[in-house]
């Protein structure tokens, strides 16, 4: 049975009669697959998404074209009572998707030829995707102006309202035609969309009547791809969505700024300004702390053996005005000058331990040792540095943690100074 494919020449119904030409049970989908004898439905096919909708009770949940047989298949969630073939169905399609997708279709054939008006770059692809569109242009970069200027005669082109038409021709009548680009794939007649006075294109997709029902058309953002140039933009209700999220948010800027939505730009970069410079006196400035507050630590630093073996140990814990990402800055400006360990930590359970260079042992295996003494967390090192997080660690449990530590740090230097 040839299937026929009513929306090629009517884009506008959404309810239609049909016939069950074949059922397809995909239980690996918990689906089923159906044909009818005529369908109105677009199946996925150059770049526009399929259509949704239901047929009688059972919502249509993908629609494609079996390459096989070139029949338009409806895929139906799984239904309890199931399509019979030559049973009379009636069928819906939603209409909100699908002329959403029309407007974005017929607005990107409009952009693509504004596109070759202005500077004679042609598409080589087009996405309409769930949010956005986008299409491909054979040319890697475009000024701002000729974007502008594209997307200006777009408009234009849609504000004089010209007609949009179908017609069927066949290879030999297309090959006379000045078409914007050659279809690849090329059937005994070829369809072709035509835009009064402004672009003739083979098509399989779904189009407006005329230009005004595409609505505003608006590029948002332009991306450089290797040696194309990546277009993506909005046409009709989804302009205008876009547009309210955006005018939306500029209303919150300028209430935030205090400041009129056009001032909101100078004022951010004022304010980006402002910050680059507190951040760096904050660096200064934290700089200073860090150095002045190693400097009162560094008074309790203690000898624990005899004069002869000569180094300090030093175990703290800072209190929560300390950030623990400042701990490790305390614990290398504490261990700058010769012969020094610190043994620092955080009362949230970071653990730092440092000692100057010049001395023996490997505190990254201390620590792994220690850590071992029953106390949850993890952590590691090199010789000179190391560092844990005790989870969940009381504040006993972190002094015991670095009394243990400093028993072994101790007796690990000792040991390696005496040899
Ligand atoms: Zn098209």
């Amino acid at each position: 049975m040839t299937i026929k494919r009513a929306y090629y020449l009517d884009a506008y119904t959404d309810q239609f009669a049909a016939t069950v030409a074949a059922v397809f049970p995909r239980p690996e989908h918990q689906a089923i697959d159906l044909t009818l004898d005529q369908s109105f439905f677009y199946p996925t096919s150059g770049g526009q998404p399929h259509d949704l909708g239901s047929i009688e009770d059972w919502p249509v949940v993908d629609v494609f074209v079996d390459e096989a047989t070139q029949t338009v298949v409806h895929r139906l969630e799984a239904v309890t009572k199931q399509p019979i073939v030559n049973q009379k169905v009636g069928a819906k399609i939603n209409w909100k998707r699908r002329f959403d997708h029309m407007q974005q279709h017929t607005g990107q054939h409009i952009l693509s030829q504004a596109f070759v008006e202005v500077a004679e770059v042609d598409t080589i692809g087009f996405h309409l995707g769930a949010e956005s569109c986008t299409i491909d242009l054979n040319k890697f970069q475009l000024n701002k102006a000729v974007i502008s200027a594209a997307e200006s005669l777009a408009n234009r082109i849609v504000f004089e309202n010209r007609p949009v038409s179908i017609r069927f021709v066949s290879l030999d009548e297309m090959a006379k035609l000045p078409l914007r680009k050659r279809p690849k794939m090329l059937d005994d007649q070829i369809r072709l969309i035509e835009i009064e006075g402004f672009d003739l294109n083979a098509c399989g997709g779904t189009h407006v009547h005329h230009t005004g029902e595409v609505g505003i058309i608006k590029v948002n953002k332009i991306e450089k791809r290797k040696e194309k140039l990546r277009v993506e933009f909005r046409c009709g209700w989804r302009a205008l969505a876009h547009y309210q999220t955006i005018e939306n948010a500029a209303i919150r800027l300028s209430s935030d700024f205090t400041t009129s939505i056009e001032a909101v730009p100078a004022a951010a970069q004022k304010l980006q300004k402002e910050n680059k410079q507190l951040q760096k006196q904050l660096r200064v400035a934290q700089k200073s702390l860090i150095s002045s507050r190693a400097a009162a630590l560094a008074k309790s630093f203690i000898r624990p053996t005899s004069p002869e073996l000569d180094f300090e140990v030093l175990v703290h814990c800072v209190d929560r005005t300390t950030s623990t990402s400042d701990l490790r800055q305390l614990a290398n400006e504490l261990t700058k000058p010769p012969d020094r360990i610190t043994l620092l930590a955080h009362p949230d359970g970071a653990v730092v331990f440092k000692k100057s260079a010049n001395l023996p042992g490997h505190l990254g295996e201390l620590l792994q040792e220690t850590l071992k003494n029953g106390v949850e967390g993890s952590g590691g090192g090199g010789p000179d540095f190391a560092q844990a997080n005790l989870t969940q660690a009381s504040k006993e449990q972190i002094d015991l943690f670095l009394a243990g530590a400093k028993t072994k740090v101790i007796s690990s230097i000792k040991q390696g100074l005496e040899i």
